[in-house]
């Protein structure tokens, strides 16, 4: 009996600890950029539409191991069009919505000189460099928008808490991605945090941000950011970011 009792209480002691928070609630949508005729950049015969496949697919991956529902825009080579993204965040509910890019310059002498992460929330700036990166990001998607459509577009959407809150969820994934990268790749460039008028950001009602895992461009980080590797950890450190902003959330609001 007094076995019994002791393996009672040992089992109910593991099951309390190996709980650890629920996530099954929250839905993580993936938009993995570009894709089908919109290759997204291109340099050195590789293809920003399939790096943020594999991305992608890792997340998924890393999502669902630490107990997330994980919905992706796209799991193969297609397009999809302007607002088909975020409506389907939209739709499905999700609890953040992220947008997986790899960055490129187009000054062929600065190649090599331009490099690291950077992750981005939707807002107008009068910053040149996010400009011009937010306007190559958009140039596909934006095919046919008149300008004044652009613009309503854009003031839809840019008020509100939903910026604040993309602002905290970009700040724990870039944090993250930095913090795994480093402990194998001292030397990558931490690009912060900015704001962009990002057209694939508008309309999705929920905490919503972009990475920019890297520089393709950038014939060392090309080389890394096709590697498996260097791959998990930008995988690893945005499931640990998003996870920390929706544990946080969680103990503020209900979240
Ligand atoms: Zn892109």
């Amino acid at each position: 009996m007094k076995k019994i009792i002791f393996w009672l209480a040992v089992s109910f002691l593991f099951v309390g600890c190996a709980g650890g928070p629920d996530r099954s609630e929250s839905l993580i949508v993936i938009d993995a950029g570009h894709g089908g005729g919109d290759c997204g950049a291109l340099c050195g015969g590789k293809q920003e539409k399939d790096l943020v496949l594999q991305i992608t697919k890792k997340l998924q991956r890393e999502f669902k191991r630490k107990g997330y529902r994980v919905y992706l825009t796209r799991g193969d080579d297609r397009f999809l069009k302007l607002g088909q993204r975020t409506k389907i965040a939209d739709k499905k509910d999700a609890k953040v919505f992220i947008s997986i890019h790899a960055n490129a310059i187009a000054n062929h002498e600065r190649f090599d000189l331009v490099e690291g992460v950077e992750t981005y929330f939707l807002q107008k700036t009068r910053d040149a460099r996010s400009q011009s990166i937010a306007a190559r990001e958009n140039a596909a998607v934006l095919q046919g928008t008149d300008e004044l459509s652009k613009n309503v577009i854009i003031d839809s959407v840019l008020n509100g808490p939903k910026i604040i809150q993309s602002h905290k969820l970009a700040i724990d994934v870039q944090n993250n991605i930095m913090k795994n990268l480093n402990s194998r790749y001292t030397d990558v460039k931490n690009g912060g945090v900015r704001p962009a008028p990002f057209y694939v950001l508008v309309g999705a009602s929920r905490p919503s941000i972009l990475v920019e895992v890297g520089y393709i461009t950038n014939s060392k980080e090309r080389k890394r950011l096709f590697t498996s590797d260097y791959q998990d950890k930008i995988a690893k450190g945005i499931v640990e970011g998003v996870s920390r902003y929706i544990d946080n959330r969680k103990r503020e609001v209900g979240f």
